[in-house]
């Protein structure tokens, strides 16, 4: 089969959910056995978002082969089960780069260089990259931004030439609001056939319009749009607002979104794609009446894609433990020895979030002590380990001004250190330990347990790491060095045997969670959580 192209774009306003409808089409061509990949292209000039705040970006999702990439990587990650890379994450900035070194090694044979053809010839390599590898059957390309921004410009005129070149071979699902104005109980069609003629304008005509709606679209309204939209009617699919992402792959396919698109594109299908577990993941979803509650403390709390990737590990976690996930968000910058019991105390397991630097840092200390001294289940992640680390060398090994050399670079105890190839990089972007390494854990400890293998693969995205020569110390007084990289010796995991379940780990499991394959590590430790609340004998019902 000649490898095909979707592209997703978006109208009106943003956050509509571009990622979602495009992860939930390509887990329906998935289920159908057709092999499938999402890419997202960025329009803003970071060469990635690894530099960007988190206020500005939400988290920062990370690939295995080391790419810091948009948090809709993520989401395809979660609702394909598919891998995701550099390939599938291009932003202006990279599109620019790659065109300005060819101009500077004269690859252009003194040709003037410009928006067109130059930068979007360079933006149809990239689209069709990873479709040039004949592994896939679908490339999915979500275009970031909404019709109308200027940056995006160069990136829709790539996609009307694509469209024009490929024919058949190419679809355009055009994603718009459709706004319920309460005052006058009604729906509005009108921004959804303004930003459909922005894009025809553009050379573009949507071939299925997907409506993102808060209320029911009747059909009425439905095959108006269609008509002022030279759509077909059957082409118009409604997005309602659902209590859970993971429920949009079935609402599409409920409105035949995977067959309208085979059909569009001439790919013979026969029968329903195989969603049988994912069915059984809603079910549990919806039947769990049980609570389990999780304490995430960081300090990015009031938002709240900054911790995507961990909120969705522990969902998948609390899913297929049967139990509702209660997820509260506990800010460290205002924990307090004092108001400690009162924030924690109702929590089944805390985990202590990732981070750069030192604001909020000793909050997160706070909570470890009290979590330590009250025994509850604990998971520190990346820098929520390192803090596990220190505050353990402060209060157990008795070393008072231990600390991380990224919050005192003139510790006297620097218990977390700088990783020795980091030493001369003074750039930021792209140059932390990135991506998947090996880690062997050591057999009988929590993280083998969690596992129930020795050796696992983990994504990772830090500068700093546990300082080696104080290991003896660490293990004598009773927190052990369970996990290693094999060929570094890198401490990956650290954990307290005599306590319930008390793990930090280097990397962020949290990034290979999926639906279909959830991380066996978070599993462990909401088990632990569900555990240490029916021990303590708290209502289970929230
Ligand atoms: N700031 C820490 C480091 O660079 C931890 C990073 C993180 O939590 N992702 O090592």
């Amino acid at each position: 089969m000649h490898t095909k192209y979707i592209f997703v774009t978006g109208g009106v306003v943003s956050s509509l959910g571009k990622g979602i409808i495009s992860s939930s089409l390509a887990c329906l061509l998935k289920a159908r056995g057709f092999r499938v990949t999402i890419q997202k292209f960025d329009p803003y000039i970071n060469i990635d978002p690894g530099t960007l705040n988190p206020y500005e970006h939400g988290e920062c999702y990370v690939t295995e082969d080391g790419h810091e990439a948009d948090l809709d990587l993520g989401h395809y990650e979660r609702f394909t089960n598919v891998h995701t890379s550099r390939a599938n994450n291009v932003t202006s900035g990279r599109i620019f780069q790659s065109v300005i070194e060819k101009e500077r090694r004269g690859d252009y044979l003194g040709k003037t260089v410009q928006i067109v053809p130059h930068i979007t010839d360079e933006i149809k390599r990239c689209v069709k990259f990873l479709g040039n590898t004949g592994e896939y059957d679908f490339i999915i390309t979500e275009i970031g931004g909404t019709i109308g921004d200027i940056e995006s410009l160069p990136f829709l005129e790539a996609v009307r030439q694509l469209r024009w070149e490929m024919g058949q071979n190419c679809l355009c699902v055009h994603l718009t609001y459709v706004p319920f104005i309460a005052a006058a109980k009604e729906l509005k069609t009108k921004p959804t056939q303004h930003s459909v003629k922005a894009l025809q304008e553009l050379g573009i005509q949507p071939d299925v319009l997907v409506l993102r709606t808060e209320k029911e679209i009747p059909d009425d309204m439905r095959r108006k749009i269609a008509l002022f939209c030279n759509v077909s009617p059957d082409s118009v699919v409604q997005s309602q607002d659902v209590n859970s992402i993971y429920k949009v792959p079935l609402r599409m396919h409920a409105q035949n979104l995977d067959e309208i698109v085979l059909r569009k594109m001439g790919v013979p299908f026969e029968g329903e794609p195989h969603m049988q577990p994912w069915f059984d993941f809603i079910d549990k979803m919806d039947s769990a009446s049980e609570t389990v509650s999780i304490g995430l403390v960081g300090k990015y709390v009031e938002l709240q894609d900054a911790y995507k990737s961990i909120s969705e590990a522990l969902f998948h976690a609390a899913t297929y433990a049967g139990r509702k996930l209660e997820l509260v968000y506990i800010h460290s910058e205002k924990l307090t020895p004092d108001n400690a019991d009162e924030k924690l105390g109702a929590m089944d397991g805390i985990i202590i979030a990732p981070g750069f630097g030192q604001r909020g840092i000793e909050g997160k200390f706070v909570a470890l002590k009290w979590c330590r001294e009250h025994d509850v289940p604990t998971f520190g992640i990346c820098l929520g380990m390192q803090c596990m680390v220190i505050e353990f060398a402060r209060d157990v090994l008795g070393l008072e001004d231990a600390n991380s050399t990224e919050m005192n670079p003139h510790t006297p105890h620097n218990v977390i250190d700088l990783m020795e190839e980091q030493k001369n990089i003074s750039n930021l972007g792209g140059t932390m330990r990135l991506g998947a390494f090996d880690c062997r854990l050591r057999p009988g400890s929590k993280a083998a347990e969690a596992y129930g293998t020795d050796l696992v693969r983990e994504r990772h995205r830090h500068r700093f790491e546990f300082n080696d020569s104080y290991r003896a110390r660490f293990e004598e007084a009773g927190m052990i060095c369970s996990g290693e990289n094999p060929g570094t010796h890198l401490v990956e995991v650290v954990e307290m045997p005599s306590k319930r379940w008390f793990v930090g780990t280097q990397y962020h499991p949290e990034y290979s969670s999926t639906v279909l394959s959830p991380s066996p590590i978070f599993a462990a430790f909401i088990n632990a959580a569900i555990a240490y609340r029916n021990e303590t004998h708290k209502p289970t019902n929230g």
